[in-house]
Protein backbone atom coordinates (compact mmCIF):
# COMPACT_ATOMS: atom_id res chain seq x y z
CA UNK A 1 0.00 0.00 0.00
CA UNK A 2 1.22 3.60 -0.85
CA UNK A 3 0.87 5.71 2.58
CA UNK A 4 1.62 9.62 2.26
CA UNK A 5 4.99 10.81 2.91
CA UNK A 6 4.57 12.00 6.16
CA UNK A 7 3.13 8.70 7.78
CA UNK A 8 6.70 7.13 5.85
CA UNK A 9 8.23 9.50 7.98
CA UNK A 10 6.67 8.62 10.66
CA UNK A 11 7.56 4.91 10.23
CA UNK A 12 10.81 5.11 9.88
CA UNK A 13 10.95 7.23 13.62
CA UNK A 14 8.91 5.21 15.48
CA UNK A 15 10.84 1.74 15.66
CA UNK A 16 14.53 3.89 16.62
CA UNK A 17 14.80 3.05 20.33
CA UNK A 18 15.68 6.23 21.77
CA UNK A 19 14.72 6.21 25.57
CA UNK A 20 14.92 9.10 27.69
CA UNK A 21 19.15 9.88 28.00
CA UNK A 22 19.30 7.30 24.81
CA UNK A 23 18.44 9.53 22.25
CA UNK A 24 21.33 9.72 19.92
CA UNK A 25 19.90 7.71 17.23
CA UNK A 26 16.33 9.26 16.65
CA UNK A 27 18.43 12.66 16.86
CA UNK A 28 20.68 11.56 13.89
CA UNK A 29 18.08 10.42 12.26
CA UNK A 30 15.77 13.69 11.60
CA UNK A 31 19.29 15.69 11.26
CA UNK A 32 20.34 13.65 8.60
CA UNK A 33 17.24 13.42 6.97
CA UNK A 34 17.01 17.02 7.01
CA UNK A 35 20.31 17.24 5.89
CA UNK A 36 19.62 15.00 2.98
CA UNK A 37 16.44 17.05 1.78
CA UNK A 38 18.84 20.46 1.58
CA UNK A 39 18.80 22.05 4.88
CA UNK A 40 22.74 23.27 5.39
CA UNK A 41 24.54 21.59 8.06
CA UNK A 42 25.25 25.41 9.78
CA UNK A 43 21.37 25.14 10.54
CA UNK A 44 21.60 22.58 12.25
CA UNK A 45 22.71 22.82 16.40
CA UNK A 46 22.61 20.80 19.01
CA UNK A 47 22.23 22.08 22.46
CA UNK A 48 24.10 21.44 25.97
CA UNK A 49 21.54 19.81 27.43
CA UNK A 50 22.57 16.70 28.47
CA UNK A 51 26.17 18.41 29.73
CA UNK A 52 23.85 20.55 31.29
CA UNK A 53 21.54 18.18 33.19
CA UNK A 54 25.00 15.62 33.23
CA UNK A 55 23.29 12.94 32.01
CA UNK A 56 22.11 11.98 28.65
CA UNK A 57 24.51 10.79 25.05
CA UNK A 58 23.34 14.25 23.56
CA UNK A 59 21.37 17.19 23.56
CA UNK A 60 18.58 18.77 21.86
CA UNK A 61 18.34 19.46 17.89
CA UNK A 62 17.00 22.66 16.91
CA UNK A 63 16.68 23.52 12.95
CA UNK A 64 16.67 27.67 12.27
CA UNK A 65 15.74 28.37 8.64
CA UNK A 66 15.80 32.17 7.47
CA UNK A 67 12.47 34.05 6.61
CA UNK A 68 11.75 34.81 3.27
CA UNK A 69 9.18 37.24 4.12
CA UNK A 70 9.35 39.96 7.11
CA UNK A 71 7.80 38.37 10.39
CA UNK A 72 8.29 37.70 13.96
CA UNK A 73 10.18 34.01 14.23
CA UNK A 74 8.03 31.29 15.53
CA UNK A 75 9.19 27.76 16.70
CA UNK A 76 7.61 24.53 16.17
CA UNK A 77 8.47 22.22 19.07
CA UNK A 78 8.14 18.16 19.88
CA UNK A 79 10.50 15.80 22.03
CA UNK A 80 12.11 12.77 20.77
CA UNK A 81 12.94 10.55 23.74
CA UNK A 82 9.86 7.87 24.93
CA UNK A 83 9.55 5.77 27.93
CA UNK A 84 11.14 2.44 28.22
CA UNK A 85 8.55 0.50 27.23
CA UNK A 86 8.40 1.69 23.84
CA UNK A 87 11.85 0.32 23.02
CA UNK A 88 12.17 -2.38 20.36
CA UNK A 89 8.79 -1.42 19.30
CA UNK A 90 7.73 -2.57 15.31
CA UNK A 91 4.91 -0.30 14.51
CA UNK A 92 2.12 -1.59 12.08
CA UNK A 93 -0.74 0.30 10.73
CA UNK A 94 -4.06 -1.23 10.76
CA UNK A 95 -6.70 0.63 8.93
CA UNK A 96 -7.01 4.32 10.78
CA UNK A 97 -4.42 3.30 13.50
CA UNK A 98 -0.40 1.91 14.13
CA UNK A 99 -0.03 0.14 16.89
CA UNK A 100 2.93 -1.85 18.07
CA UNK A 101 3.56 -5.67 16.93
CA UNK A 102 4.19 -7.10 20.21
CA UNK A 103 2.25 -7.51 22.86
CA UNK A 104 5.38 -6.30 25.30
CA UNK A 105 6.22 -2.79 24.01
CA UNK A 106 4.18 0.92 23.69
CA UNK A 107 4.27 2.04 19.80
CA UNK A 108 5.98 5.76 21.47
CA UNK A 109 3.73 7.56 19.08
CA UNK A 110 4.58 10.08 22.62
CA UNK A 111 6.28 11.34 20.83
CA UNK A 112 7.54 10.58 18.02
CA UNK A 113 4.17 11.77 16.35
CA UNK A 114 4.82 15.46 17.30
CA UNK A 115 8.43 14.46 15.79
CA UNK A 116 7.48 13.42 12.58
CA UNK A 117 4.82 16.57 12.41
CA UNK A 118 8.13 19.10 12.41
CA UNK A 119 10.05 16.94 10.06
CA UNK A 120 7.79 16.56 7.61
CA UNK A 121 7.12 20.32 7.83
CA UNK A 122 10.42 20.86 7.33
CA UNK A 123 10.63 19.01 4.32
CA UNK A 124 7.46 20.37 2.55
CA UNK A 125 9.04 23.65 2.96
CA UNK A 126 12.40 23.14 1.76
CA UNK A 127 10.30 20.85 -1.36
CA UNK A 128 7.75 23.71 -1.71
CA UNK A 129 9.61 27.03 -1.65
CA UNK A 130 6.55 29.01 -0.19
CA UNK A 131 6.87 32.13 2.07
CA UNK A 132 7.57 31.59 5.28
CA UNK A 133 8.55 33.89 8.22
CA UNK A 134 11.68 32.91 10.22
CA UNK A 135 11.52 29.25 11.15
CA UNK A 136 12.62 27.13 14.71
CA UNK A 137 12.33 24.12 14.79
CA UNK A 138 13.48 22.36 18.06
CA UNK A 139 13.76 18.38 18.80
CA UNK A 140 14.09 17.89 22.53
CA UNK A 141 15.53 15.35 24.64
CA UNK A 142 14.47 14.11 28.08
CA UNK A 143 10.93 15.00 28.46
CA UNK A 144 9.72 12.13 30.28
CA UNK A 145 12.16 12.21 33.02
CA UNK A 146 11.30 15.95 33.80
CA UNK A 147 10.89 17.63 30.81
CA UNK A 148 14.35 18.18 31.21
CA UNK A 149 15.43 19.43 27.25
CA UNK A 150 12.46 22.27 27.87
CA UNK A 151 14.20 23.31 31.40
CA UNK A 152 17.46 24.11 29.43
CA UNK A 153 16.06 25.42 26.01
CA UNK A 154 18.17 28.65 25.41
CA UNK A 155 15.84 31.71 23.66
CA UNK A 156 18.94 33.27 22.38
CA UNK A 157 20.13 30.13 20.59
CA UNK A 158 16.78 29.45 19.62
CA UNK A 159 16.36 32.67 17.74
CA UNK A 160 14.05 34.39 20.41
CA UNK A 161 10.93 32.64 18.80
CA UNK A 162 7.94 35.19 19.56
CA UNK A 163 5.58 32.18 19.39
CA UNK A 164 6.22 28.65 20.11
CA UNK A 165 3.85 25.28 19.53
CA UNK A 166 4.77 22.02 20.82
CA UNK A 167 3.05 19.00 19.18
CA UNK A 168 2.66 16.15 21.95
CA UNK A 169 -1.24 14.49 23.02
CA UNK A 170 -4.12 13.37 21.36
CA UNK A 171 -6.72 16.04 19.92
CA UNK A 172 -4.40 18.73 16.87
CA UNK A 173 -7.85 20.88 17.52
CA UNK A 174 -7.34 20.83 21.24
CA UNK A 175 -4.89 24.21 22.23
CA UNK A 176 -3.67 23.82 25.63
CA UNK A 177 -2.80 27.27 26.90
CA UNK A 178 -1.93 26.01 30.71
CA UNK A 179 -0.67 23.51 32.84
CA UNK A 180 -0.08 22.67 36.67
CA UNK A 181 3.14 23.51 38.44
CA UNK A 182 4.61 19.91 40.53
CA UNK A 183 6.67 20.30 43.67
CA UNK A 184 8.57 16.99 44.37
CA UNK A 185 8.65 15.82 47.93
CA UNK A 186 11.29 13.78 49.67
CA UNK A 187 10.77 12.38 53.50
CA UNK A 188 13.21 10.57 55.33
CA UNK A 189 12.02 9.07 58.63
CA UNK A 190 14.61 8.18 61.03
CA UNK A 191 13.49 6.43 63.92
CA UNK A 192 15.82 4.39 66.44
CA UNK A 193 16.61 0.60 66.01
CA UNK A 194 15.96 -1.92 68.93
CA UNK A 195 15.38 -5.68 69.09
CA UNK A 196 11.47 -5.94 68.65
CA UNK A 197 11.16 -9.10 70.93
CA UNK A 198 13.66 -8.31 73.75
CA UNK A 199 13.69 -4.75 74.10
CA UNK A 200 10.72 -2.99 71.95
CA UNK A 201 10.25 -0.20 74.34
CA UNK A 202 13.82 0.94 73.56
CA UNK A 203 12.71 2.06 69.87
CA UNK A 204 11.54 4.48 67.65
CA UNK A 205 9.86 2.89 64.82
CA UNK A 206 10.21 5.08 61.75
CA UNK A 207 6.45 3.40 60.00
CA UNK A 208 4.37 4.29 63.03
CA UNK A 209 5.89 7.88 62.57
CA UNK A 210 5.01 8.34 58.68
CA UNK A 211 1.71 6.17 59.60
CA UNK A 212 0.56 8.81 61.52
CA UNK A 213 1.49 11.54 59.67
CA UNK A 214 -0.03 9.80 56.81
CA UNK A 215 -3.19 9.08 58.32
CA UNK A 216 -3.21 12.86 60.10
CA UNK A 217 -2.98 14.07 56.26
CA UNK A 218 -5.71 11.71 54.70
CA UNK A 219 -8.39 12.68 57.48
CA UNK A 220 -7.50 16.15 56.68
CA UNK A 221 -7.62 16.22 53.27
CA UNK A 222 -4.14 17.29 52.25
CA UNK A 223 -3.81 13.10 49.75
CA UNK A 224 -5.14 13.53 46.75
CA UNK A 225 -7.51 16.01 45.32
CA UNK A 226 -6.91 18.97 47.61
CA UNK A 227 -9.98 21.31 47.96
CA UNK A 228 -9.72 24.02 50.27
CA UNK A 229 -10.88 28.07 50.92
CA UNK A 230 -7.48 29.11 49.76
CA UNK A 231 -6.89 27.16 46.33
CA UNK A 232 -7.51 23.26 44.74
CA UNK A 233 -4.41 20.54 43.97
CA UNK A 234 -3.32 17.48 44.33
CA UNK A 235 -1.14 15.58 46.26
CA UNK A 236 0.33 11.88 46.13
CA UNK A 237 2.70 9.79 48.78
CA UNK A 238 3.78 7.38 45.56
CA UNK A 239 6.96 5.56 47.02
CA UNK A 240 7.96 4.07 50.28
CA UNK A 241 10.94 1.85 51.28
CA UNK A 242 12.54 0.72 54.61
CA UNK A 243 12.90 -1.91 57.34
CA UNK A 244 15.28 -4.41 57.81
CA UNK A 245 13.70 -7.75 59.14
CA UNK A 246 10.36 -8.50 61.64
CA UNK A 247 12.19 -8.46 64.38
CA UNK A 248 14.05 -4.97 64.11
CA UNK A 249 12.17 -1.74 65.51
CA UNK A 250 12.06 0.36 61.96
CA UNK A 251 14.85 2.90 61.81
CA UNK A 252 14.61 4.28 58.32
CA UNK A 253 12.15 5.33 56.27
CA UNK A 254 12.16 7.18 52.73
CA UNK A 255 9.33 8.42 51.19
CA UNK A 256 8.70 10.30 48.03
CA UNK A 257 5.91 12.16 46.33
CA UNK A 258 4.75 15.21 44.95
CA UNK A 259 2.10 18.42 45.26
CA UNK A 260 0.13 19.94 42.38
CA UNK A 261 -1.40 23.13 41.98
CA UNK A 262 -1.67 25.54 39.59
CA UNK A 263 -1.42 27.72 42.05
CA UNK A 264 2.44 28.33 43.51
CA UNK A 265 1.00 30.18 47.29
CA UNK A 266 -1.38 27.51 47.75
CA UNK A 267 0.97 24.50 46.20
CA UNK A 268 3.50 25.81 49.07
CA UNK A 269 0.79 25.58 51.60
CA UNK A 270 -0.02 21.46 50.47
CA UNK A 271 3.98 20.93 51.06
CA UNK A 272 4.11 22.67 54.47
CA UNK A 273 1.10 20.76 55.34
CA UNK A 274 2.75 17.83 54.40
CA UNK A 275 5.88 18.48 56.40
CA UNK A 276 3.92 19.54 59.64
CA UNK A 277 2.17 16.18 59.25
CA UNK A 278 5.64 14.50 59.83
CA UNK A 279 7.02 16.72 62.27
CA UNK A 280 3.37 16.40 64.34
CA UNK A 281 4.03 12.97 64.14
CA UNK A 282 7.55 12.33 65.65
CA UNK A 283 6.36 14.50 68.41
CA UNK A 284 3.96 11.96 69.15
CA UNK A 285 6.16 8.66 68.81
CA UNK A 286 8.93 8.36 71.89
CA UNK A 287 10.63 5.32 73.22
CA UNK A 288 10.34 4.44 77.07
CA UNK A 289 13.81 6.67 77.77
CA UNK A 290 11.50 9.51 76.21
CA UNK A 291 13.78 9.91 72.80
CA UNK A 292 12.32 10.69 69.65
CA UNK A 293 12.98 9.99 66.09
CA UNK A 294 13.18 12.87 63.23
CA UNK A 295 12.74 13.37 59.67
CA UNK A 296 14.27 15.05 56.66
CA UNK A 297 12.65 16.61 54.38
CA UNK A 298 13.32 18.31 51.26
CA UNK A 299 11.28 19.82 48.19
CA UNK A 300 11.88 21.19 44.59
CA UNK A 301 9.73 22.42 41.57
CA UNK A 302 10.09 19.89 38.89
CA UNK A 303 8.27 22.38 36.88
CA UNK A 304 6.09 25.61 37.07
CA UNK A 305 2.64 26.01 36.23
CA UNK A 306 1.41 28.41 33.61
CA UNK A 307 -1.21 30.24 31.72
CA UNK A 308 -1.68 32.37 28.76
CA UNK A 309 -3.93 34.48 28.01
CA UNK A 310 -6.56 33.78 25.04
CA UNK A 311 -5.54 37.33 23.69
CA UNK A 312 -1.92 36.38 23.26
CA UNK A 313 -0.66 36.17 20.15
CA UNK A 314 0.62 32.81 20.23
CA UNK A 315 -2.83 31.54 21.44
CA UNK A 316 -4.48 33.17 18.51
CA UNK A 317 -2.31 31.75 16.23
CA UNK A 318 -2.58 28.62 17.12
CA UNK A 319 -6.70 29.22 17.18
CA UNK A 320 -6.30 30.42 13.42
CA UNK A 321 -4.28 27.67 12.15
CA UNK A 322 -6.97 24.93 13.42
CA UNK A 323 -10.05 26.61 11.76
CA UNK A 324 -7.63 27.24 8.94
CA UNK A 325 -6.87 23.43 8.99
CA UNK A 326 -11.14 22.90 9.46
CA UNK A 327 -11.58 22.25 12.91
CA UNK A 328 -12.98 24.10 15.64
CA UNK A 329 -10.57 25.16 18.43
CA UNK A 330 -10.89 23.71 22.01
CA UNK A 331 -9.24 25.95 24.84
CA UNK A 332 -7.40 23.49 27.58
CA UNK A 333 -5.33 23.72 31.13
CA UNK A 334 -4.05 20.55 31.96
CA UNK A 335 -2.93 18.88 34.33
CA UNK A 336 0.46 17.52 33.96
CA UNK A 337 3.69 18.71 32.93
CA UNK A 338 4.93 19.93 29.23
CA UNK A 339 7.60 21.19 27.37
CA UNK A 340 5.44 23.91 27.78
CA UNK A 341 5.86 24.75 31.09
CA UNK A 342 10.00 25.02 31.01
CA UNK A 343 9.24 27.30 27.60
CA UNK A 344 7.08 29.77 29.07
CA UNK A 345 9.26 30.22 32.07
CA UNK A 346 11.79 30.67 29.86
CA UNK A 347 10.70 33.46 28.22
CA UNK A 348 9.04 31.69 25.28
CA UNK A 349 5.21 31.62 25.31
CA UNK A 350 4.36 28.35 23.92
CA UNK A 351 1.01 26.46 23.10
CA UNK A 352 0.34 22.69 22.64
CA UNK A 353 -1.17 21.14 20.49
CA UNK A 354 -1.94 16.96 19.75
CA UNK A 355 -1.39 14.55 17.09
CA UNK A 356 -3.11 11.67 17.22
CA UNK A 357 -1.39 9.87 20.76
CA UNK A 358 -3.24 7.80 22.61
CA UNK A 359 -3.09 5.05 25.71
CA UNK A 360 0.36 6.45 26.17
CA UNK A 361 2.87 4.62 28.15
CA UNK A 362 0.99 1.26 27.87
CA UNK A 363 1.30 -1.82 25.82
CA UNK A 364 -2.24 -0.75 24.49
CA UNK A 365 -0.89 2.75 22.63
CA UNK A 366 -1.86 3.15 19.59
CA UNK A 367 -1.57 6.49 16.76
CA UNK A 368 -4.52 7.97 15.14
CA UNK A 369 -2.95 8.88 11.49
CA UNK A 370 -5.87 10.96 10.80
CA UNK A 371 -5.50 13.17 13.60
CA UNK A 372 -1.60 12.72 12.80
CA UNK A 373 -2.33 14.58 9.31
CA UNK A 374 -4.58 16.60 10.87
CA UNK A 375 -1.68 17.92 13.18
CA UNK A 376 0.58 18.03 10.01
CA UNK A 377 -2.03 20.37 8.47
CA UNK A 378 -2.22 22.18 11.63
CA UNK A 379 1.67 22.61 11.79
CA UNK A 380 1.88 23.53 7.71
CA UNK A 381 -0.38 26.52 8.40
CA UNK A 382 1.65 27.67 11.68
CA UNK A 383 4.70 28.07 9.65
CA UNK A 384 3.63 29.61 6.35
CA UNK A 385 0.62 31.44 7.55
ZN1 LIG B 1 4.89 13.26 25.42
Amino acid sequence: MNYPDNVKLLMMLLPIPGASGNEAAVIDAIRSTAIQAGVLEDCCHIDQTHQLAGFGETGSLIIKLPGNRPAPRRLLMAHVDTVPLCVGCEPVIEGEWITSTSDNTALGGDDRAGATVLLSTLLRILKEDLPHPPLTFFWTVQEEIGLVGARHADASLLGNPETCFNFDGTLPEGVIIGATGDEHIGITVHGIASHAGAFPENGVSAIVIASLAIAELQEAGWLGKIEKENGTGTSNLGFIQGGAATNVVTDYLEIRGEARSHNKIFRAEIVSAIQNAFENAVIQVQNESGNRGRIEFEHHLKYEAFQLDVSEAVVQSAMSAVKAAGEEPEIRIVNGGLDANWMTENGMPTVTLGCGQDAIHTTAERLHIPSFQKACEIAWHLATD
